[in-house]
């Protein structure tokens, strides 16, 4: 094993990111820091003092701060302090990246506006692992964190990411995972390509690809345990040219009203009002003729 290196460091907040299932997926450089700053900080402590006795870092003396969102707002003050009279800090959220939704954004924050260095020692991110064994593109990707519990509030939060150009990855609690994967098909539709990765880097790790629909009868009766990230496709992006809006136009009117006609050409292809209207009127004009 690597023993980790004591060395002084410069002052100012070092955000280290530390495993989410293996206690070995964690950097040197992270164990350096580990080993080396003056305070150490955790979203939960006794996480942090288990992966510290795992990897034969001592305390040295040193007690672990709990800094969490329930009291970010007490323990600021005392952490910039430390930062005033010259100390490092180092600090580590309970796995993963901290500020991944995870504490760490107001505190990265302040320190900043304070003048500190803030600085990252990256690592484990369940984002990433998840996108790099999920199969979907990852040349762009849209992090959506965890979606509103309350069935409405979900659906229309998911609503809002619909055309983002790039996969979806939201975090999810093994037991919502179904009623997440029953509004992303009713929002997504069925045909789009989904995964859930579950456990990854654990034991049980387990990866299930396929079409919304495909997922939800596979999941459907298993009580998941676990941690879990599910990443939807990009949506196809159909290009809606002139002809073929003028086609659909065309049919529209058959059975429709002009208004009808429009209103559902504009739900259909996303192109503006009054570009479709324009042509309605010029189609009637041509039948008139
Ligand atoms: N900061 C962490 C990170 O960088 O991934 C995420 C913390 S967030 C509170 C916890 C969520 O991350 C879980 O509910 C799950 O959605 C996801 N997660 C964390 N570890 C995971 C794992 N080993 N496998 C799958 N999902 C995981």
């Amino acid at each position: 094993m690597t023993a980790a290196k004591r060395a002084p460091l410069a002052p100012g907040l070092y955000f280290l990111a530390t495993p989410i299932g293996t206690a070995r997926d964690i950097t040197l450089r992270a164990l350096d820091i580990l080993a080396s700053a003056d305070v150490l900080a955790a979203e939960d402590t006794r996480s942090l003092r288990k992966l510290m006795d795992i990897h034969g870092i001592a305390l040295e003396g040193r007690q672990i701060l709990a800094y969490h969102d329930h009291n970010g707002a007490s323990q600021r003050p005392k952490l910039l302090t430390a930062l005033e009279a010259g100390k490092s800090i180092a600090y580590a959220s309970e796995a993963g990246t901290p500020l991944i939704a995870d504490p760490g954004y107001q505190l990265g924050r302040a320190v900043s506006e304070a003048g500190f260095l803030v600085t990252a020692a990256p690592g484990p991110s369940a984002v990433l692992a998840a996108l790099a064994v999920s199969g979907l593109a990852t040349d762009s990707f849209f992090f959506a964190g965890f979606a509103p519990n309350a069935q409405g509030a979900r659906r229309a939060y998911l609503k809002t990411l619909k055309d983002v150009p790039g996969t979806l990855v939201f975090y999810e609690s093994p037991k919502r995972v179904h009623k997440l994967i029953d509004d992303m098909i009713e929002v997504y539709g069925p045909d789009r390509d989904g995964v859930v990765a579950r456990e990854l880097t654990k034991k049980f790790e387990e990866v299930l690809r396929g079409k919304l629909t495909e997922l939800q009868s596979e999941i459907s009766g298993r009580n998941l345990k676990g941690e879990v990230v599910v990443l939807v496709a990009r949506g196809e992006l159909i290009e809606f040219d002139e002809n073929s809006t003028r086609q659909m136009l065309e049919t529209a009117l058959q059975d429709d009203s002009l208004k009808g006609a429009v209103a559902s050409v504009v739900e259909a292809t996303g192109l503006p009002r009054r570009t479709v209207y324009q042509m309605a009127l010029s189609i009637g004009k041509s039948r008139e003729t």
